[in-house]
């Protein structure tokens, strides 16, 4: 099992390192995030001596200790700007200790079990199916592109006859660096990666002021199960994007998500970029997800999310061919894309207290949107588990003005049973599909970053200069200025 995590830790985090990037940019920050982590270090010591749960080998985070965040810590930048860090409830490590290879706590049982035939709490759901019993050859290759030559993959295939499919050549690897010429045509192509372009029919925000639409990628992991536990204890509901490599390495946890009341969306079998694939390999990948769903839980996901927020126009026509609408997270009218960077912390490019400013710099955004707010964080790694328990989601249900926190689809006002083929109610359901397919190449609504985008000519270039140049701590500024300088 430990070489299974450390396995795919290492593929996520290969995947994940190919967007960030030529390593000049990995480099200046790495040199930043050290004089930070230099800086707080020293603050922290002399305000803190907590042990980590993990250092300490107590179980971390059991539901029963965590409580709300104590008296800030103040930690001085070297830039002289005060930041301030929560301390974090009992159980969870203090933020500067969220670190990568930080020593691993343990991990948590799962809270109950449900047995076959159990009814799930939301109108028309169908019992439970027989608990999931992986046979070797049944599922493709784990964490591997998913395989286009069987016949369930051909089966699929034919989801997408009729249906208008944009004749978008596949990306190198999602990347902007890598397809500059395909990154300035990123309007045209609705390509979400370079200059942060969406459709009419893309969620992308909850329609209501202060609500944000809480979600987790990438799961089930070995530390969600500390994540439902605290979320059952706050009586708080979220969305869960989980990846079908994972559901079918852990069904029960999956379970255990739907049934206390989560909801479960696509997000790949692989967790590789869709725009680089082949209509095949997108339709194999969103197809064996929906597949491992289906037979944990009974019931196949209408939404989906594209790992790394990867979409275009093509991408986005055989989601929805496949019964899928897609669900990105929230960017601000200037391009700024609220991503925590939690998936930074844990590759050790982002330290606790700069993926918890993030955090409060999105809080801070979100204030200023008449529209509710999507965020992109994790429950694949220890860290990230420990970043939202400990320290993101208390400061959201801290803050003032105080934000609604929900499920996605409940923020949008879709019900249950409509996250779900098998359930739907909505009798336009198809209708509606069909009609947002027949809008998908037609629409002309911009991306988040239209203003900035707008004559220049270079969507990705302006939208990521404007994303960053909002950023006001001194730290992120200069990472971004890296960043930027690349980009151009
Ligand atoms: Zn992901």
């Amino acid at each position: 099992m430990k070489f299974e995590i450390i396995a795919v830790l290492s593929a996520y985090l290969a995947v994940a390192n190919a967007h960030d990037g030529p390593h000049a940019f990995r480099g200046r920050h790495a040199n930043i995030a050290r004089q930070v982590t230099a800086s707080a270090s020293a603050a922290s010591s002399a305000t803190s001596s907590a042990p980590s749960a993990a250092s300490s080998g107590a179980t971390p985070a059991s539901a029963a200790s965590v409580s709300a965040p104590t008296v800030p810590a103040a930690v001085t930048t070297p830039d002289s700007v005060t930041i301030s860090l929560p301390t974090g409830p009992s159980g969870i490590p203090p933020l500067i200790s969220l670190t990568s290879g930080m020593p691993s706590g343990s991990t948590l049982p799962l809270s109950q079990t449900f047995a076959a035939g159990a009814e799930p709490s939301y109108s028309g759901a169908p019992p439970l199916p027989s608990a999931f019993m992986f046979v070797q050859g049944q599922w493709p290759t784990m964490d591997v592109v998913a395989p286009t030559n069987s016949s369930q993959v051909q089966q699929w295939m034919q989801e997408l006859e009729g249906v208008d499919i944009p004749d978008l050549q596949p990306t190198q690897d999602g990347d902007c660096a890598t397809d500059p010429a395909f990154a300035l045509d990123g309007q045209n192509r609705g390509w979400w990666t370079c200059g942060g372009w969406t459709r009419d029919t893309d969620i992308v925000q909850c329609p209501d002021k202060l609500t944000w639409g809480v979600s987790f990628d990438d799961g089930p992991s070995p530390y969600t199960q500390t994540l439902l536990n605290f979320l059952d204890e706050k009586e708080l509901k979220a969305t869960f994007f989980v990846v079908g490599s994972r559901v079918i390495e852990r069904p029960q946890v999956l379970v255990e998500e739907y049934m206390q009341g989560h909801e479960i969306s696509v997000h790949t079998w692989s967790h590789h970029a869709l725009t680089s694939l082949t209509n095949e390999q997108i339709v194999a990948e969103l197809g064996w997800t929906r597949e491992a769903i289906k037979t944990v839980l009974g019931v196949t996901p209408t939404t989906m999310r594209p790992p790394f927020g990867d979409i275009d126009d093509r991408v986005r026509a055989i989601s929805l061919a496949m019964g899928l609408t897609p669900i990105i997270w929230t960017s601000t009218p200037s391009g700024i894309k609220f991503d925590t960077n939690d998936w930074r912390v844990a590759g050790g490019q982002f330290t606790g207290p700069e993926s918890f400013q993030s955090f409060e710099e999105i809080l801070g955004n979100a204030t200023t949107l008449n529209n509710g707010f999507i965020v992109l964080e994790h429950d694949l790694f220890e860290i990230t588990v420990d970043m939202a328990i400990g320290y993101t989601l208390n400061a959201a249900m801290t803050h003032e003005p105080p934000f609604t926190l929900e499920p996605i689809g409940v923020c949008n006002k879709i019900p249950t049973t409509d996250m779900y083929q098998e359930t739907t109610t909505n009798k336009t359901y198809l209708a509606a599909r069909q009609k947002a397919l027949s809008n998908v190449n037609s629409t002309t609504s911009t991306g988040s970053s239209s203003g900035s985008g707008s004559g220049s000519g270079g969507v990705n270039k302006s939208g990521a200069m404007q994303s960053f140049a909002m950023v006001s701590l001194p730290v992120l500024s200069a990472v971004a200025a890296a960043g930027f300088a690349l980009l151009i």
